[in-house]
């Protein structure tokens, strides 16, 4: 009998293991598979595209975060913890944000710089959320990438805090 119990416990929880087993996520395929003609790491133009036609190019995730500043859930992002040596790039339109030498590691849940590149970035107050903070932008495409605080480490004191959606790495090794 107690044979019996196991084996049927063992069976529904296989089930649910089944039935649970999460999705993958296609947020990496999909950047990849981009069908994005403003998308260019050399073409530093500014660019002047409207959120109707960002939405038909980007995936649903990047979409949200950089044309509508929503933020990825802390400790979910692929650069959060992430200390490989190369240069990121904004996801929407390959302009320069960061080189990986100015990332440092943060406990606060999302991929954090103490300096950006100053032809890629530019800043706007943002009071959204009864909050005073700094958004930052990307230069050339006006994509939200995430907010500056000043409680960052030497030689800056700043703390660019990144949405890991927003930047696309490139390793050293890849160029
Ligand atoms: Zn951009």
């Amino acid at each position: 009998m107690k044979f019996l119990i196991s084996i049927i416990i063992l069976t529904f929880l296989q089930a649910c293991t089944q039935k649970y087993q999460p999705v993958k996520t296609s947020s990496m395929e999909n950047k990849e598979a981009k069908n994005n003609p403003y998308y260019s790491r050399t073409d530093t133009t500014k660019l002047n595209i409207a959120n109707e036609e960002w939405k038909k190019i980007l995936a649903p995730d990047l979409y949200a975060i950089a044309r509508e500043a929503a933020t990825e859930r802390a400790f979910t992002g692929k650069y959060n913890e992430f200390d490989e040596v190369g240069d990121y790039y904004c996801a929407v339109c390959g302009h320069h944000l960061f080189r990986s030498t100015s990332k440092f590691a943060s406990s606060c849940g999302w991929p954090s710089f103490f300096e950006a590149d100053k032809e890629g970035v530019y800043y706007v107050r943002d009071q959204s959320y009864g909050m005073d903070r700094v958004e930052v932008l990307c230069k050339r495409c006006d994509s939200h990438l995430g907010h500056v605080f000043d409680d960052g480490p030497k030689p800056t004191g700043l703390r660019y805090c990144m949405n890991s959606v927003s930047l696309e790495f490139v390793a050293d090794s890849e160029k």
